[in-house]
């Protein structure tokens, strides 16, 4: 497994972590989670080649999940790749799929006449999941439950389960304890933390243009020790940090995550970073 992105939210900072994405790799084929913006290079840096992309899975449609899955589609068809994407997502992927297409529209019917490109619309096959089974290719068996993300009811964390091998994504959630019997056992568990103090302190700082953020953030995302709390009543074999909030706030910084989440995990811990690799 690859980590691709892994700050929460959209925002970019010099020479820091691009947003959510995360890459599995299972003896080749090549299994991509959400696709946030930064995704195409990301994937390139990391060693692969966009031909290699089969499956994309959004897990919930956060711009900071899903606004570059158009363009890393977009960029797949003019690089000449003839490869179908299957593409699975919550409820909507259909209709942001379809608008990407009418923003693209000029360029596409362009490419299509002027370079005799195929149609765009034979890059992808789209599936709109919700809570279940996801896909079962005989590589991999995928599962989703739908998490607490307020006001997004559409949003999914993900089991693999990969031969004798499993590994559970969070997405951005809540503390949710049903996360803890969906994680059972697992290999790897990469979910996303929320440092308190931090996002209180990026909160008032962002005050006067976003009123409401200390609210949002608390609501929907899960306080390190009770990601730890997560881990250990799951009995993991690995967990990993990923999706951090805030990241790049003065003040604050990674081994603080880790801190606060070892007090409720002794297990083996990673703080993730981008381009990291985890082994299963
Ligand atoms: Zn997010
Ligand atoms: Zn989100």
């Amino acid at each position: 497994m690859v980590l691709l992105g892994t700050r929460g939210g959209p925002r970019l900072s010099k020479g820091s972590s691009w947003p959510t994405s995360t890459l599995l790799d299972v003896a080749g084929k090549i299994y991509l989670i959400d696709a946030g913006l930064g995704v195409t290079r990301q994937i390139v840096e990391a060693g692969y080649d966009l031909k290699d992309i089969q499956t994309i899975i959004i897990t919930h449609h956060h711009s900071d999940h899903n606004l570059e899955l158009g363009p890393l589609l977009h960029t797949k068809w003019v690089s000449a790749i003839p490869r179908k994407t299957d593409v699975y997502g919550p409820p909507g992927l259909k209709l942001l799929l379809e608008g990407f297409y009418q923003s693209q529209k000029f360029d596409i019917e362009t490419r299509i006449k002027d370079e005799q490109q195929a149609p765009f619309s034979d890059q992808y096959n789209p599936v709109e999941y919700t809570e279940g089974l996801v896909l079962d290719d005989n590589t991999v068996k995928v599962t989703a439950l739908r998490v607490q993300h307020p006001p997004i009811y559409h949003c999914y964390a993900l089991r693999f389960e990969i031969g004798d091998k499993s590994v559970v994504l969070s997405s951005d959630t809540a503390y949710f304890s049903q996360l803890s019997n969906f994680s059972r056992k697992a290999d790897v568990l990469l979910h996303e933390v929320m440092h308190y103090e931090g996002v209180k302190k990026m909160c008032q700082r962002l005050e006067k243009v976003k009123p409401n953020l200390l609210e949002h953030i608390t609501n929907g995302h899960t306080r390190c020790e009770n990601v730890g709390r997560i881990a250990t009543e799951a009995e993991v074999g690995h967990l990993v940090l990923n999706h951090f909030t805030p990241t790049d706030e003065k003040g604050v910084s990674q081994i603080d995550f880790y801190h606060e989440v070892r007090k409720t995990w002794a297990g083996k811990l990673s703080v993730g970073a981008d381009l990291m690799r985890i082994e299963i």
